[in-house]
C-alpha cells in the first residue's frame, strides 16, 4: 500500500541494525525501520526518488489522516453520511416508482376500455368501428407490456438500493466503532483499520506524502474530500 512517488514501485519495509563504536570504545547498536525503493536499490538510475524513507515519519502521516477522518466522521450525522454514500438516489427512485405504477394503471385502463368497445361492437351496440379497435388493440397492449417492464426494472433498482443501503449502514457502523476505539486499539487492530481506510500512500522525495483514502472511507463524504497531501515534518 506504500509506493514510491518517483518510479511507482512498491516500497518494501526494512528493519536494520547498525553497529557503531562509541568514543569510549564500546559498541552501540542502532535500529531503524525504513521503507525502501528496491528499484532504486537495484539500479540507482531507475528511480529519481529517495532510496530510503524513515518508516516512523510515513506512519505518522498516515495516522494523521486516519485521525482526521475519524474526527470528521464523529462530527457528521449518520443520515448525512449515508446519503452521501447513496448519492441521494433514494428519492429519485421512489418518485420513479410512482410514475411507473401510474403508467401501468393508465395502460391497463386503455386496454380494458378497448375490450369493452369490442364487446359492445360484437353485441351490436353503438361503439367504435371494429377496424379501429383491431388497429388500436396491439398498440395499447404493447404500451402496457412496456409499462410493466419499466415498473419491474424500477422495482429491481429499488431492491438493489436497499441492499446497498444495508451494506453502507454496516460499513458506517464499523467506522463509528473504529473511530471510538482506534486510539486504545492494539497494534494489529490499528493496522487492520488503517488498511481498511487507506488505499494508497505515495511517498515523494523530501517526504511529500500523498494519501488516497479507500472507497469505504471516501464514499461517506462524497469523492476526493479526503485525498490529501502531507509534508511530513
Ligand atoms: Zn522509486
Amino acid at each position: 500500500m506504500i509506493y514510491c512517488g518517483s518510479c511507482g514501485s512498491r516500497l518494501g519495509f526494512n528493519h536494520y541494525i547498525n553497529e557503531r563504536t562509541l568514543a569510549s570504545g564500546d559498541p552501540k547498536q542502532y535500529e531503524r525501520n525504513t521503507y525502501r525503493c528496491y528499484k532504486k536499490v537495484d539500479n540507482s538510475k531507475a528511480c529519481t526518488g529517495q532510496t530510503t524513507y524513515m518508516a516512523a515519519w510515513i506512519n505518522e502521516a498516515a495516522l494523521k489522516v486516519v485521525r482526521r477522518f475519524f474526527s470528521l466522521a464523529k462530527r457528521t450525522p449518520n443520515e448525512e453520511m449515508l446519503n452521501a454514500a447513496l448519492n441521494c438516489t433514494n428519492n429519485i427512485s421512489s418518485i420513479s416508482l410512482k410514475h411507473a405504477e401510474a403508467a401501468v394503471k393508465d395502460a391497463e385502463k386503455a386496454v380494458s376500455a378497448l375490450e369493452e368497445e369490442a364487446v359492445k361492437s360484437l353485441m351490436g351496440e353503438k361503439s367504435l368501428d371494429i377496424s379501429i379497435i383491431n388497429d388500436l388493440m396491439p398498440k395499447k397492449k404493447a404500451t402496457l407490456e412496456g409499462a410493466k417492464e419499466h415498473l419491474a426494472s424500477i422495482r429491481l433498482e429499488i431492491e438493489a438500493e436497499s441492499a446497498a443501503k444495508e451494506k453502507h449502514q454496516y460499513e458506517l457502523k464499523s467506522i463509528r466503532t473504529w473511530a471510538d476505539t482506534f486510539d486504545d486499539a492494539s497494534f494489529d487492530t490499528k493496522r487492520m483499520i488503517i488498511a481498511q481506510l487507506l488505499e494508497r500512500v505515495t511517498v515523494h522525495r523530501g517526504y511529500k506524502i500523498h494519501i488516497n483514502m479507500s472507497i469505504t472511507a471516501k464514499q461517506f463524504f462524497g469523492t476526493d474530500t479526503l485525498n490529501t497531501t502531507l509534508k511530513a515534518s
